[in-house]
């Protein structure tokens, strides 16, 4: 089987370490050749190739939902999981709509345009984050609003036609996330509940929960099913008195799955190269509890490659970008048996790399 896989990011570059084991070939669209799925693909095909790249795979699938108009017409109707799944992902309104329509508990919310901003604000009549429509991701494009003058700095930031999601601020307790992957015959497996904290938007660092939450895996079950996944869907989610609510969803490898590459007997990126190629799903059960820790705008200057690697059940996973001040640069996974000397080894990491930024 040749897959090809549209973005070259992280994701992807995980995703071929991990296929390759299987004696796959993996074929990459990206506008350069300087990411990190194409220094590891079978072959990286730029924009203007996406003829030949669509010969040249059985299978095509995605690590990023921003993907070019004019890519997304040709290659469209092979994408795996569907476009239609892809489009709920590249629209937060399309999204929201969904869940509410289909009555999947979420947080309240409204739209707006830019101009109409202040109205829809107080229609909601409590505290609110304000979501870019489309383009968003690791926090960009979002506004948590605590005053008129919040309000106004945005409206003079957007051109008056952008469309945003006006959210109700939740004061949630924790946020989780549950990982699913299905294959084309239904079958259909949840990996472990994870926790996940957040620093500005983006995703610091998350652990195995010794909790099960089956809320938060009962609906990643439905809305797998609902919408016919064939690949991984990771939901996110937050935990809010007693309630599960759905945050946001992505039907691709999750960075919240990160710590399935040494905590599971299968990974996410492993079971979504065999859901696309029609080959038995893997166990998603934990060999040991895991966690995983972001490097976010850290050069390889900034780490001690000898005291990470020092930690008994570490693992470093360096992308190779170039470093910008909240870029994903890479990530640590953490392994063991027992969960509170996982949680040690985590704050010791945490301290070891953030501590004297
Ligand atoms: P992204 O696509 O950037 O991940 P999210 O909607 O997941 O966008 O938002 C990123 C983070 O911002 C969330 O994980 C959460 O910590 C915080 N956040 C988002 N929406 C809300 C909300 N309605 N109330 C409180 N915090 C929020
Ligand atoms: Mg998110």
């Amino acid at each position: 089987m040749r897959i090809g896989i549209l973005g070259g990011g992280q994701l992807g570059w995980m995703t071929i370490l991990e296929g390759r084991k299987l004696g796959l070939s993996f074929y990459v669209l990206e506008k350069d050749t300087n990411y990190p799925a194409c220094k590891v693909a079978d072959r990286c095909f730029l924009l203007e190739q996406v003829d030949e790249f669509l010969q040249s795979c059985d299978v095509i699938t995605y690590e990023f939902e921003h993907i070019d108009e004019g890519i997304l017409e040709k290659v469209g109707d092979r994408l795996t999981p569907s476009l239609e799944v892809l489009n709920l992902k590249r629209s937060r309104l399309a999204e929201k709509t969904f869940y509410s329509k289909n009555r999947y508990p979420t947080a309240r919310f409204t739209y707006a345009k830019t101009l109409d901003l202040q109205s829809a604000v107080s229609s909601l009549n409590t505290n609110v984050v304000l979501k870019t429509d489309t383009l968003g991701y690791d926090g960009k494009g979002q506004y948590r609003i605590k005053s008129l003058e919040d309000l106004m700095e945005v409206q003079r930031k957007h051109s008056p036609e952008d469309v945003f999601l006006v959210e109700e601020y939740l004061d949630f307790d924790f946020e989780y996330s549950v990982i699913g992957v299905r294959d084309g015959k239904g079958n259909l497996r949840t990996y472990p509940v994870t926790v996940n904290f957040h620093s500005e938007g983006i995703l610091l660092y998350n652990f195995t929960s010794e909790e099960e939450l089956k809320e938060g895996i009962q609906i990643v079950e439905s809305l797998m099913e609902d919408l016919n996944i064939v690949g991984l869907l990771a939901v996110e989610f937050f935990y809010i008195n007693g309630k599960t609510l759905i945050n946001e969803m992505a039907p691709r490898p999750h960075n919240t799955g990160h710590y399935t590459l040494d905590a599971c007997f299968t990974s996410q990126f492993e079971n979504l190269v065999r859901a696309l190629c029609n080959l038995p799903l893997g166990s998603t059960k934990l060999k040991a509890y895991g966690a995983m820790l972001n490097l976010i705008g850290v050069g390889k200057e900034d780490i001690d490659l000898e005291s990470i690697l020092s930690i008994e059940g570490t693992k470093l996973y360096w992308y190779s970008k170039e470093k910008r001040s909240k870029r994903k640069m890479g990530h640590i996974n953490i392994v063991d048996k027992d969960q509170k000397e996982l949680l040690k080894k985590l704050d010791l990491l945490k301290d070891m790399i953030y501590a004297k930024a």
